[in-house]
Formats: C-alpha cells, structure tokens, sequence
C-alpha cells in the first residue's frame, strides 16, 4: 500500500457525500479517482431540500457529528468560492408549544414569542405563540455545493470519470485491489462507497451486505414571488425555504404509490397549504417535482468506517446526508489517509452489522 502521499483511493459515487470525500482526500495528498455511473449530483443529492439541519429528536450517538455540521459547511465556503450556504435561520414549531422543547433543537436553538416570529416572517398568516429558532442554520444548493466540492477535488489533482458503473470489485487475498468498470479496471490502495442507496448492492458483491433502505421523500419547486420566505420554515403544515429568485422549495413526506400520492398530485396540496399558510401567494407555479431515495441506514445511524473482514474498503452512507458531508468528509479522510481514528464515528462503524 502508499504512503499517504501517494494512496491510490478511488471514490465511488459523485453526490455530496462522494465529492466531500474526493475533495478532502485529495487535499491531504491522495490521488484520487472519482467514479460515478451518471452524471454529478444525478442521485438523491439532486433531489435534495438540502437543510444544514441539526436538531435531532431523542438520543443522538452522533451529536458531536450534528453539532460540528454548521462550522464544517463554514470552513468549506472560506476553502470553496464556489460553495455557498444561505445561511437565513430555521424557524421550527408543531402544533402543541408545550412540545416546542421537548423535540431535539440545537443547543444554540432560541424560543421566540408571536412578535418575534412576525418580525422575521410577516407573511406567516398563523403564527404561532411559541417557535424555536435556530439562527445558526441554514441551506444550500446541493448540486452546486457538490460541483464545487468536486472543482476542489480536480484543483488538488483529483480525477473524475462520469458514465462509469462499478461493476465489482478485484480481490487479492482478503484486500480489495481494484474496481471494475465499463470501461476497466481501476487499481487502488483504498475503494470508498459513496454510492447513496447504491451501497447496498455493492456490499452485496462483496458478500457483507450492509442493510442500507432507499428511503423515498418529495422534492417540490415552485415559482413564486420573491421574499414570502425569509428563514426556512418547518411546521405541520410544510417545511419550506426560498432562493433569491423567488423559486420556492418544499420538503414533504412519501406516502405510497396511489395515485392520489403521486409528486404532482402532493405538489399540488402543498401548494395549498402554502396559500393557506403565507400572505403574499399571488401565484405559485408548480416547477418540478420528485422522490429522491435517502440512503437510510436501518438503524438511523450513519455507516463510517472500513467493511470488517476484507481489507481496503470504507463505507460512506448516511442520512442527512447534505447535513454530516462536511465534517464526516474530513474526519474520514483523516482516517484514511493519516490513519488518525475519530471518537465522533465511534457509534457509525460496519462492524455493528457483522456481530454474532
Ligand atoms: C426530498 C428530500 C429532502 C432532503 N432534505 C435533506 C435536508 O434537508 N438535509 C439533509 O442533510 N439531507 C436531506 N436529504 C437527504 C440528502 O439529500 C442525502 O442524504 C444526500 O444527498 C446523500 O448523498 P449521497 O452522496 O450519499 O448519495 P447520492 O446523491 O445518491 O450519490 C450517490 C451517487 O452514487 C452513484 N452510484 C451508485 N451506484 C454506483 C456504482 N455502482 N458505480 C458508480 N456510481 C454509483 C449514483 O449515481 C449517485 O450519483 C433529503 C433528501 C430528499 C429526497
């Protein structure tokens, strides 16, 4: 195997978990080789509302993860021109305030009273008595956050081979040595999976399947006027954000197949409740709408860490993913290439899966 200076690591996945990696591994030295079967940002990362969002509800193994997020994602803007975070705020609250605390807002989460909430939402037609507001938080375009990281990665001498499918994988012993493409074979010191949903299949391959679920949510965007949104708002009745031009971007729950549930049709009840939420909705155009499928791993917490039992292969999958990019790309390159173990992925190891 090289030395850190010269590994040969090939990434495998170009959503923004794989460009995090290749853009962090190839700033510490590596020579790195980014695969992917489409196109950058073709996965879920592309159908992403893309909230640095770190609260979390009820015990949290990875809070010191969530808790690193924001000042990762402002480290990459310094490092990036091209990376760049709205950072407007969350505004959060349900329909019981007595609830407001007893959900997993950030430390730095602030309750704010009805005028409060109004002076930084006027068009909220409801506003509630009580909200929580994360100041601190904010939101990204996904694809171009991943196409910067990725300008980063080719700067430091990265390589990058899109239309490429990992077919399989060379083993010599109990190491993996290469990848199989399409178009051949690819040697490496290290492969990393960084292939959303498409993990699951690879590990298959490798005969220790991880047991990651494709976890479907709605992608929607409209057309509206600029400035209904100043924050990005999450309550019962939507979770919305909005971009300087006025596109309007909604989150919303998957509930099956029916064909009342489809993404037009749920586009079209969201857009409703929007009306029925904010003043200001002289119209709204719906603009796209779609399921992306999370990589989800069964047990909520993210895979990090090298497969048991082969060598050469480390694990990228987790959900949210926009969210713990930044910080698990360095910390897993620290470990790849320095060899330098991070107690914050302690609880995110393979392992747990492979236990007797
Ligand atoms: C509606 C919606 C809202 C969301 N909101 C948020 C949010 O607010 N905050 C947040 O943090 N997260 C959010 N997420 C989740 C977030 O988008 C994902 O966690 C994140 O994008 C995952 O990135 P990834 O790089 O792991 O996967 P992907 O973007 O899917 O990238 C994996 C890539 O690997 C490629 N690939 C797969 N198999 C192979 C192979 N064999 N060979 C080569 N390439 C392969 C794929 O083509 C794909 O491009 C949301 C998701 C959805 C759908």
């Amino acid at each position: 195997m090289g030395n850190a200076a010269n590994k040969r690591v090939v990434v495998i996945g170009a959503g923004i978990v794989g460009a995090s990696l290749a853009y962090h591994l190839a700033g510490r030295g590596a020579q790195v080789i980014l695969v992917e079967a489409e196109d950058i940002a073709s996965g879920v990362t592309g159908r992403s509302f893309a909230w640095i969002n770190t609260s979390h509800d009820g015990p949290d193994p990875i809070a010191s993860l969530r808790g690193a997020a924001i000042q990762e994602y402002r480290r990459l803007e310094t490092e990036l021109p091209g990376l760049k975070v709205r950072w407007s705020g969350a505004l959060s609250y349900g329909t019981n305030p007595e609830a407001l605390h007893a959900s997993g807002h950030p430390p730095s989460a602030t309750q704010l009273s009805r005028s409060q909430i109004l002076d930084l939402e006027p068009n909220l037609k409801h506003p509630p008595q009580q909200a929580m507001y994360a100041a601190e938080e904010g939101a990204l375009d996904a694809v171009q956050a991943t196409q910067a990281l990725i300008a980063g990665a080719q700067a430091h001498g990265a390589q990058v081979l899109t239309q490429t499918r990992v077919l399989g994988f060379t083993t010599q012993g109990a190491r993996v040595t290469a990848v199989e493409t399409a178009r051949g074979r690819i040697e490496a010191d290290v492969v990393v999976l960084a292939a959303g949903t498409g993990i699951k299949q690879l590990t298959e391959l490798l005969n220790l399947p991880l047991p990651i679920a494709a976890s479907p949510a709605i992608l929607i965007r409209y057309a509206s006027p600029p400035e209904l949104v100043r924050t990005l708002i999450s309550n019962p009745e939507m979770e919305v954000r909005q971009g300087p031009d006025g596109t309007l971007l909604a989150a919303e729950d998957y509930l099956d197949d029916a064909l009342e549930n489809q993404p037009a049709a749920i586009a079209l009840r969201t857009a409703q409740a929007i009306r029925n939420e904010l003043h200001g909705v002289a119209s709204i155009e719906l603009e796209s709408a779609c399921v992306g499928l999370r990589p989800m791993p069964v047990d909520g917490t993210p895979i990090v860490g090298y497969l048991p039992d082969i060598g050469g292969v480390y694990v990228c999958a987790m959900h949210p993913g926009v969210t713990l990019a930044a910080i698990v790309g360095r910390l897993a390159s620290e470990e790849i290439i320095d060899g330098q173990g991070s107690p914050a992925l302690a609880p995110c190891r393979p392992e747990r899966f492979f236990q007797a």
